[in-house]
C-alpha cells in the first residue's frame, strides 16, 4: 500500500516540524540564562548524535531516498493510526513539558545558574516527561514509517540516549538540589504515570 506508506512519511515530517517549531521559542528563552554547570563530556556528546541519527537522520534519509529498500514492510491502516495518535500525544506532552520547565530546560545535562527544581505541571507526576514525550515520538516514528529499519532507529537511538542520560541527570539534579530531589524522587515516576 504505496499510499499509507508515503501518508506515513508525511505524518512523520509534519511531526519533526512540528517538534521544532513548538522547541524554538523556548530555546531561545533558555539561552539568555547564565549556565553555571554544563555537562558537556565525551559522553554526553555522543550519546546525543547517536540519539539525532536515530531519530532523525535515518528517518530523513529513508523518507528522501527510500534507502534501505530490503527493510521495507507491508503498512497497515491501524498501525498508521495509531502513529499518528503516538505523533498528537508526543506534541501535546512537549508543549506542556517546555511549558513548565521554561527557562530551566537545556537540550544536554546542565544547571543554570540561579536554577530551579521545577515540581508543578507535568512534573508533578513524572521527573522526565520530556523524556516520554521523546519516546512517544519515537514510538510514532516505528509506527508511521513502514520501514523496519527507518523506523525502529528513533527507538533505539533514543533509547541509547535515554538509558545512558538519566542516571547521571539524577546524579546531577541531586547534587544540586540535594534532600528536596530525595523527596521529590521519592513521589514521583520516571516516565509513565504510577508505572515507572
Ligand atoms: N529529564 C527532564 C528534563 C529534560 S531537559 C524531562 O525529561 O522532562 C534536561 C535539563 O532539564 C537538565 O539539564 C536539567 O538541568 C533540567 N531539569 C530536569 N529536571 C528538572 C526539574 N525537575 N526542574 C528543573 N530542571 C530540570
Amino acid at each position: 500500500m504505496i499510499e499509507l506508506a508515503l501518508a506515513g512519511q508525511i505524518a512523520w515530517v509534519v511531526m519533526v516540524m512540528a517538534w521544532y517549531i513548538l522547541r524554538y521559542p523556548f530555546d531561545r528563552r533558555a539561552k539568555r540564562l547564565n549556565v553555571a554547570d554544563n555537562r558537556k563530556a565525551l559522553g554526553e556528546r555522543v550519546r546525543m548524535t547517536i540519539s539525532l541519527t536515530g531519530l532523525g537522520i535515518v528517518p530523513a534519509i529513508h523518507v528522501a531516498t527510500g534507502w534501505p529498500v530490503f527493510a521495507d514492510r507491508v503498512q497497515h491502516p491501524i498501525v498508521f493510526a495509531l502513529g499518528v495518535l503516538a505523533a498528537i500525544a508526543a506534541l501535546v506532552m512537549f508543549r506542556l513539558t517546555h511549558k513548565a520547565l521554561g527557562a530551566m530546560w537545556s537540550v544536554s545535562l546542565e544547571l543554570k545558574q540561579e536554577h530551579r527544581l521545577v515540581t508543578s505541571g507535568v512534573y508533578r507526576h513524572l521527573r522526565h516527561p520530556m523524556y516520554t514525550a521523546f519516546w512517544l515520538m519515537a514510538l510514532a516514528q516505528a509506527l508511521l514509517l513502514s520501514n523496519w529499519v527507518a523506523g525502529l532507529a528513533g527507538l533505539v537511538g533514543f533509547g541509547t540516549l535515554y538509558v545512558l542520560r538519566v542516571g547521571e541527570e539524577e546524579r546531577m539534579m541531586e547534587e544540586a538540589f540535594g534532600e528536596e530531589y530525595r523527596l521529590y524522587s521519592a513521589r514521583t515516576k520516571r516516565i509513565i504515570p504510577f508505572v515507572y
